[in-house]
């Protein structure tokens, strides 16, 4: 199955659709998650049309790759989440319970994060 490019986040990216922004540069887009799970929970979505990590992994250029998980660092240590630590999660189809098909990275930080799998 192909890219939906009516998701949620592409029509964010797009402009549709509006996001609380925390950063954006050439690669990549970061806004607040509607729904935080933590005082801190970002999401890092990348600009080019990747449905999941799994899609990103193979069909991104090593520049995007670069430039995404330098953005992931970033928006980790700008929010002051480096020292203390945080948790990333990517949610990668059905098993996974990834729910908008554009790849995307939790950044969940500002506290202690719970359970690594919830019961
Ligand atoms: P996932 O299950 O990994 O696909 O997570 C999707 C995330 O997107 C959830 O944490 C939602 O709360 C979040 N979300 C959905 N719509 C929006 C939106 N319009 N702005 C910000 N976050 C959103």
């Amino acid at each position: 199955m192909g890219y939906d490019d009516q998701n949620i986040f592409a029509k964010i990216l797009r402009g549709e659709i509006p996001c609380d922004k925390v950063y954006e540069d050439d690669y990549v887009l970061a806004f607040n998650d509607i729904a935080p799970q933590a005082p801190v929970h970002v999401l890092v979505i990348p600009k080019g049309n990747y449905i999941s990590i799994d899609d990103f992994g193979r069909e991104a250029s090593a520049e995007e790759i670069k430039g995404f998980y330098e953005a992931v660092s970033k928006i980790a240590n700008d929010k002051g989440l480096a020292s203390d630590g945080f948790r990333t999660i990517a949610n990668t189809g059905a098993h996974g319970g990834q729910e908008v098909p554009h790849f995307h990275i939790h950044i969940l930080g500002g506290a202690v994060i719970g359970p690594m799998v919830a019961s």
